[in-house]
């Protein structure tokens, strides 16, 4: 890297002069282009394939070979680079890769930038001392979209100031099976919170335009069916009605669509048998024609070859790409070699790919450059207006973080705790900064404890800083033995218990069991045993199921993944100095072999059971969807409707009020559902409509009101159509629930 250095310097004077090529006239760029240079465009490398050494993602940090980045460059010309190439950079160190990535791009004929993209999923991943906010778990827990679309924005601002323009972001995968390791990422279970919180991110990273040095383009992913894979395993296969496809995983795209996404990014895996890297189907009929969606469209990591290696549509890589190509892929994540380019140009020459195909895709890629400003200036942009205001970004962190905790159980008050108290801090989560962040965080798998950064404090630090009460021997790090025993000392007033997960990615985070591993519950259990009360603390991207130790527990804290604040957050909750307003974004199971939605069908609730046996109602979760506590009490009155009886096209209003009637203040997030008697196809037992969230001081009331429309007595049929049928509705806030007839 030093070599280029002084080279950099001088480009960054030259950029900030804006003397590059500016060339809006795509279609006169595609022109000129030779194919060679049209396939280059197509293709994307991953960083660390340039760099020093093979070891992709984790690990120490590769040096970045210029010769190899001269060959992609400049010998194939390549579209689009991505990736950090092992962990986190500072600035600085972006900014020289990027402008000298740039400069290489400048020496070719046609001087066609390269667009850089970055998995920025929980905040600036891959930039040294950034702020990571709450994985997409919590953040659906805190039912606050400013909150969320604040955390967005900040994450772009962090993103570009860093020199990248394209984020790999947001995940639209709806969290329908705890087991598939990308669970945190998602907004959970319910198709319309996934939607609503997914637009607020792709609004907020694109709406300023994406010229605009506090934006970036996003990348909705992964079309489709990716979270609800048969096996709970990462990237296999999924078997998904036609209904389900439309209603829970087709809507959260078709709503980022509306709201600007200018990029989307494909399901490693297959649905139904079909793969969907291969699909004329779902990339055409549904993306392009019923979606109407016009962006780019780029692959997964590997998923061309894939369909030969792994999905075995293809008997060649060479058929692989053919069928990917024409089925409507515009950009290939390769990302370690050049057989897509060598393949794809065997292919149009002998004429089993147009020219016209890959012009299409070529034009999508050069239009997306040309939007981010790249035309105009490949390199960083002005240094001053990329300035980010820490500060901010860090309040906004904690009050994610706040927001999100959820509780649980509170069990004769046990929480808050008081300063006065000796709490002993234990458990494999107290001293460890990647249960906090979970994936995603300097490194893929953020568990690399040493990657973060100084300031960022464990649960331990932040009890200490509020309590000098504190007794504690657990040492640093998730996985350390020391954390899993249990030496009680005297005069103990409270254990709090820190269990969960550690960080993990993607298929590293597989595992065939949700229940908690055996030696966190054998620590409970210990603690349990001691008879001093224990506060759990769970910091847990997925419900890892504990209904072996909940009975015993007083006070259950679920904290997800709270990021960078997250320790402080947890600190502010246990010793009441924020009042806990998260509700769950899933039905947190109790067994294993009982994963069911909210939203299930009434069928479910009068299932037979062994006689002799207790009898459940169907849903019996832990702790159902929406369940979350809170230190103060809240009261609504009942729901007066603008009407009692709406036709297609009326809008309803359902008014109410709610108060806070106890003693301090406190923050509500309110669920309203609507159920429908009868339907032609059997009607779910609710659905979730609407969200809001209320701040009351003790004492206080305020008036809410949902707005409603026909559309949201709907069903999905098996074409994605919404279907409105006549009949009797009950509309549900709280334990509040009036009837609504359409006619
Ligand atoms: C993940 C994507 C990610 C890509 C690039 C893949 O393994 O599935 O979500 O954007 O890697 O890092």
């Amino acid at each position: 890297m030093k070599k280029y250095f002084f080279l950099v310097t001088i480009l960054f004077c030259y950029s900030c002069k804006d003397t590059s090529t500016k060339n809006d006239d795509i279609d006169g760029l595609i022109n000129k282009m030779s194919i060679e240079e049209k396939i280059g465009q197509m293709t994307q490398l991953t960083l660390g394939f340039l760099s020093s050494n093979d070891n992709q993602h984790d690990g120490s940090v590769k040096s970045i070979d210029t010769l190899k980045l001269k060959k992609a460059i400049q010998d194939y010309k390549v579209g689009s680079i991505f990736n950090s190439a092992g962990s986190a950079y500072s600035s600085e160190k972006w900014h020289d890769i990027i402008n000298y990535i740039q400069y290489l791009s400048q020496q070719n004929e046609n001087k066609i930038p390269i667009l850089y993209a970055i998995d920025a999923i929980h905040g600036a991943t891959y930039n040294k001392n950034s702020i990571l906010f709450p994985h997409n778990i919590g953040l659906a827990a805190t039912r606050n979209i400013e909150l969320i679309a604040s955390s967005a924005k900040a994450t772009a601002k962090e993103v570009r100031a860093s020199g990248i323009r394209w984020n790999f972001d947001p995940v639209l995968d709806v969290g329908r099976e705890p087991l598939w390791p990308r669970f945190p990422e998602t907004f959970g279970e319910d198709p319309f919170l996934v939607s609503t919180m997914g637009a607020a991110v792709v609004s907020a990273y694109e709406k300023d335009g994406l010229k605009s040095t506090s934006s970036v383009a996003s990348c909705i992913k992964h079309f489709t069916g990716y979270s609800v894979p048969k096996n709970g395993k990462d990237r296999t296969e999924a078997f998904i009605s036609e209904i389900e496809l439309w209603e829970y995983h087709i809507l959260p795209f078709k709503k980022a669509i509306e709201s600007g996404a200018s990029t989307i990014m494909i399901n490693s895996g297959s649905v139904n048998g079909t793969p969907i890297h291969g699909s004329y189907y779902f990339l055409n009929d549904v993306l392009r024609t019923k979606l109407g969606f016009k962006g780019l469209i780029v692959t997964d990591w590997q998923d061309i070859i894939r369909l030969h290696t792994r999905h075995k549509v293809a008997e060649t890589p060479k058929e692989a790409v053919r069928i990917a190509i024409n089925a409507g892929i515009d950009m290939s994540m390769v990302p370690n070699e050049y057989s897509f380019y060598e393949l794809l140009l065997e292919l149009v020459n002998e004429g089993k790919v147009s020219e016209k195909r890959i012009d299409e895709s070529v034009k999508r890629i050069l239009e997306l450059k040309s939007k981010v400003g790249l035309l105009d200036n490949p390199f960083v942009e002005n240094i001053e207006s990329l300035k980010i205001d820490t500060n901010k970004h860090q309040r906004i962190a904690l009050q994610a973080a706040r927001e999100s905790i959820t509780l649980l159980k509170n069990e004769n008050n046990i929480l808050p705790l008081s300063k006065d108290e000796n709490i002993l801090v234990v458990g494999p989560g107290s001293k460890s900064l990647s249960t906090l962040c979970g994936s995603w965080s300097f490194t893929w798998q953020g568990k690399v404890e040493q990657e973060y950064p100084q300031s960022y404090k464990t649960i331990v630090d932040a009890l200490k800083n509020k309590s000098s009460n504190l007794v504690t021997y657990t040492k640093r790090g998730f996985d350390n033995k020391a954390n899993y025993q249990l030496n009680m000392t005297d005069n103990i007033d409270k254990i709090v218990l820190c269990l969960g997960e550690n960080a993990y990615a993607e298929s590293p985070g597989v595992i065939d069991d949700l229940t908690l591993d055996k030696y966190q519950l054998l620590l409970a259990k210990e603690a349990i045993k001691s008879g001093v009360p224990v506060v759990l603390v769970l910091t847990q991207g997925r419900p890892r199921i504990i209904n072996s130790i909940v009975d015993d527990i007083d006070g259950i804290v679920l904290a997800f993944q709270p990021g960078s604040q997250g320790a402080n957050a947890i600190a502010d909750v246990l010793f009441g100095e924020y009042n806990p307003s998260g509700i769950l974004p899933y039905s947190y199971p109790r067994f294993t072999g009982d994963i069911m939605h909210y939203d299930y069908k009434f069928s479910s609730s009068i299932q037979q059971r062994n006689p002799g046996k207790i009898t459940f109602d169907g849903y019996n979760p832990q702790w159902p969807f929406g369940f979350g506590l809170s230190y103060t009490n809240f009261e609504i009155d009942s729901l007066i409707p603008s009407s009692r009886a709406l036709k297609e096209g009326d809008t309803l209003i359902i008014s109410t009020s709610i108060s806070n009637t106890g003693m301090i203040q406190g923050a509500k997030s309110i669920d309203l559902y609507i159920s429908d008697e009868y339907a032609s196809i059997s009607p779910d037992n609710k659905k979730l409509k609407s969200f809001t969230k209320v701040d009351l001081d003790a004492g206080e009331s305020k008036a809410l009101s949902f707005l409603l429309t026909t559309n949201d007595f709907t069903f999905i049929d098996d074409s994605g159509n919404a279907i409105l049928e006549k009949g009797n509705f009950t509309i549900e806030v709280l334990n509040q629930k009036i009837k609504i007839k359409i006619n």
